[in-house]
């Protein structure tokens, strides 16, 4: 029988991938105040964010075609609200 599992690491979200780099671009680059950058808070944000954004999920090697579908300044948009939301209700 096929083992599907043995691809499981071959298909990405890229958009996980989008987010997360536009989380970490975004802590390094300002002195945030306004949120915690402790490990849980970042997940939570990063969770939030991807809750509200479509998934977008290809094979590796395809990657790069796929950021056209939902634009930087919109992941950005959910990314702030999502820093709203754990800087109100942190899980700590
Ligand atoms: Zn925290």
């Amino acid at each position: 029988m096929l083992n599907l599992y043995h691809y499981i690491n071959d298909l990405k979200n890229v958009n996980e991938k989008r987010v997360w780099s536009m989380l970490a671009e975004y802590v390094d680059d300002n002195n945030i105040n306004d949120i915690c950058t402790c490990s849980i808070c970042l997940m939570d944000v990063a969770a939030i964010t991807l809750n509200s954004i479509p998934a977008h999920y290809m094979c590796e090697e395809n990657m790069v075609a796929a950021q056209e579908k939902i634009s930087d300044t919109e992941i950005f948009e959910q990314l702030k609200k999502a820093m709203i939301v754990v800087e109100k209700t942190p899980h700590h």
